[in-house]
């Protein structure tokens, strides 16, 4: 059976679904393509003993009334309702090697305030260092497109590095940490990511913070609305096998053998499932290895559990950071975690650490070494939080195992954007044929959609 379309687009993660309502909005007869059972299976997060646990999105900044994501959400006829989270708070920080503990607050000048009063001798450098943060996210062409957006050409993933300019600024090491805890949000170190993208995906939170009612599954759910009124079809269980060229037709076949025949073709799944689905033509080989050489940012081993009726954290996140120098974090040691609260009752939690990306491999041992983990893991939480210890009861657990079986790849957010990377190209040898998605201009929620918005331009 063979299908024809305008346009399809393979991969259904936030990504692949803004490709796909662009295109049919403009017009295209459209197919999305998802391998998994349900659209972005990484947004859909689980449902265990009747309490759900998010597992692609916590929160997210610039999702103010005028800023860049209601903005975004109307023009793509999103129906999604932001809501702030804790001015103070949203982000707790322990820093166990000093034992000292900060709340993040939104708004500049308070935040301002509040670090100077915690680190009074950098205060001179702590405005400079906001000062500055704040000017890179208003030179972003990506996240003021509801200002008319400006050069897309400029280079987001160019030097200097978050670290150099941390360095350029503080001596304190608590205060570097405080500062860059943040590239959980993004998965690439301080010393690899550029400050102009660490502070798109995660200065804007300095200024306000925010969850979406319903959560990743809400998300899902205003994509689907939104794909159906625009006439696009989705299918899922639908996993891409091989895309072919015909004339100037790409073709699209299957791991069941069904077969799409369409004249644009845009693959938004991770940079290396596409090399391995592409025509061997898609790229020159000397680029084709450079792509298969880029780094993965870590994986997540995720706990799962739930607090008892009575008990409830009122703050968003906490950070649990088990070595001042955040680089060393992301080499994947699992010492360092993020919690994330939710705002259910009883209350979800997941307690989220860095691991390898590729570690984890299912064969004999891995159910017993997934049991040890979660062993250790729980001791740490008992230790640190003694007041939860027996109100606490654990549904679940994840590794990046698991995360390969969702998405094909188990680097938390697909390839790290390292200032020294290799360019990742949306455009291809094979006309017609276009790659987007997190790991080729930024990750994140927002980051995914951004991508496939400056992707569009290129698609003719
Ligand atoms: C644990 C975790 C927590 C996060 N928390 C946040 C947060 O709080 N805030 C935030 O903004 N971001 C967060 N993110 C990041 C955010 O979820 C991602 O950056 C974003 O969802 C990525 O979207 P994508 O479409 O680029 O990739 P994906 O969602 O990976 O989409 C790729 C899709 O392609 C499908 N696919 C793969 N191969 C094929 C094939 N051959 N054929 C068909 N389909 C295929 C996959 O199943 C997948 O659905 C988090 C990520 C993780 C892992």
């Amino acid at each position: 059976m063979r299908l024809n379309y305008d346009a399809v687009v393979i991969g259904a993660g936030i990504s692949g679904l803004t490709s796909a309502l662009l295109l049919a909005r403009r017009g295209k007869k459209t197919a999305v393509l998802e391998a998994g059972v349900t659209l972005s299976p990484l947004m859909h997060g689980f449902t265990r003993k009747g309490v759900h646990f998010e597992t692609g999105f916590h929160y997210a900044s610039n999702l103010e009334e005028g800023g860049f994501g209601p903005y975004i959400f109307a023009k793509l006829g999103l129906d999604l309702k932001p809501f702030p989270l804790p001015r103070e708070g949203y982000d707790e920080i322990r820093l166990l090697p000093t034992g000292r503990v900060f709340k993040m607050i939104c708004g500049e000048g308070e935040l301002q305030k509040k670090l100077s009063q915690a680190f009074p001798r950098e205060s001179v450098s702590i405005a400079a260092y906001l000062e500055k943060t704040a000017a890179a996210i208003a030179k972003s062409a990506y996240i003021n497109m509801q200002n008319g957006g400006g050069d897309f050409d400029n280079i987001i993933d160019s030097p200097p590095t978050l670290q150099e300019v941390l360095d350029a600024h503080f001596k304190s090491p608590e205060l570097k940490a405080i500062l860059s805890i943040s590239s959980f949000l993004h998965g690439t170190p301080p010393e690899k990511i550029s400050f102009a993208q660490h502070c798109c995906i995660a200065c804007g939170l300095y200024k306000s913070a925010w969850g979406i009612e319903g959560g990743g599954r809400a998300i899902n759910a205003a994509y689907c609305a939104a794909l159906k009124n625009a006439g696009a079809d989705i299918f899922l269980n639908s996993e891409a096998a091989e895309i072919t060229q015909e004339g100037n037709q790409k073709i699209i076949t299957l791991k069941d053998d069904r077969q799409f025949a369409c004249d644009i073709c845009v693959a938004a799944v991770h940079p290396k499932i596409f090399l391995r689905i592409a025509p061997p033509e898609v790229y020159r080989e000397g680029y084709k290895a450079r792509l298969q050489n880029l780094q993965e940012t870590p994986g997540f081993f995720a706990l799962y559990g739930v607090l008892n009726q009575k008990t409830f954290f009122e703050t968003g996140n906490i950070f649990v950071v088990k070595d001042l120098d955040i680089n060393k974090i992301f080499l994947g040691d699992g010492k360092s975690y993020y919690i994330n609260f939710s705002h259910s009752r009883p209350q979800a939690v997941s307690i989220i650490s860095l691991v390898p990306p590729d570690s984890w491999q299912r064969g004999p041992d891995y159910e017993n070494q997934k049991a040890a983990y979660v062993q250790e893991i729980k001791q740490d939480i008992k230790n640190l939080f003694p007041q939860i210890a027996d109100n606490i009861e654990y549904l679940g657990s994840s590794t990046p195992a698991t995360m390969r079986a969702y998405c094909g790849y188990g680097g938390g957010y697909g390839l790290m954007h390292d200032v020294n990377k290799t360019k990742i190209l949306p455009m291809t040898k094979i006309p017609g044929l276009y790659l987007t998605g997190q790991s080729v201009i930024a990750p994140g929620f927002l980051g995914a959609l951004i991508t496939s918005l400056v992707v569009d331009r290129v698609i003719k």
